[in-house]
């Protein structure tokens, strides 16, 4: 199986998409934005940070992501929320290629700003095990209101999930992820999907996987 980097404006169903490959075909998911909560529980700085809806340094982020690719080993993984930046990219090809792995594909999710913005203010969040369900979807509502059905913590919201934080993030978004599109399809691994069915995108990216096994 093929690595997979996840390409897409703040929630577009990376996490969800991921959390469905995980399950389906045993990759491993690394999402450097869990990485950085896990890190900022130590680091009030990095927190508030984290809350404006900036990206973090770029050498906070490597230092983690390396950290969590070196205990990987062989097991094919996604990332979910890196690279964000064309510098970002640019590190990132350089550490793959000193430790032998493969870039493999970059799924593009082409989703319309209004639909997101609906889409994060009706999200909830297991803090415990990380499921994402949504308060608008009947399909992805939890089973009981606000308890996870997984593991049964108390669902939140995500604090950058608030209105006003997602129009910096999407801003950030434009200006700093955005080029990434242009620059992994200049390198011929880009795949663009555009449905914002859930169901529709794992089918696709399902048939994807299975066709470069
Ligand atoms: P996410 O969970 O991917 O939406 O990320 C949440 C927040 O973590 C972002 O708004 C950034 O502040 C930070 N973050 C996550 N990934 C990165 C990255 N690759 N580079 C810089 N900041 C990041």
């Amino acid at each position: 199986m093929q690595n997979i980097i996840l390409l897409a404006p703040p929630a577009a169903g990376k996490g969800t998409l991921a959390n469905y490959l995980c399950e389906k075909f045993g990759y491993v998911s690394i999402s450097t934005g869990d990485l950085l909560r896990e890190e900022a529980k130590k680091n009030k700085e990095l927190e508030k940070l984290m809350h404006s809806g900036k990206l973090i340094d770029d050498n906070i982020v490597f230092e983690l992501l390396k950290a969590k690719l070196n205990k990987l080993g062989n097991t094919p993984y996604i990332l979910d929320g890196f690279p964000r930046t064309e510098s970002q990219a640019v590190m990132y090809g350089e550490l793959i290629q000193n430790m032998s792995k493969k870039l493999g594909v970059v799924i593009y999710l082409d989703v319309d700003k209004n639909e997101l913005k609906t889409r994060v203010t009706t999200r909830l969040i297991c803090p415990n095990c990380k499921a994402t369900y949504s308060i608008r979807e009947k399909r992805l509502a939890p089973k009981k209101d606000f308890v996870c059905d997984k593991c049964e913590s108390k669902l939140i919201q995500r604090e950058d999930d608030k209105e006003e934080i997602f129009d910096k993030r999407y801003e950030e978004y434009l200006t700093s992820t955005s080029p990434l599109i242009d620059y992994y399809d200049s390198k011929g691994v880009l795949v663009k999907i555009s449905d914002t069915d859930m169901s529709l995108v794992f089918e696709k990216v399902s048939s994807l996987v299975n066709n470069n096994d």
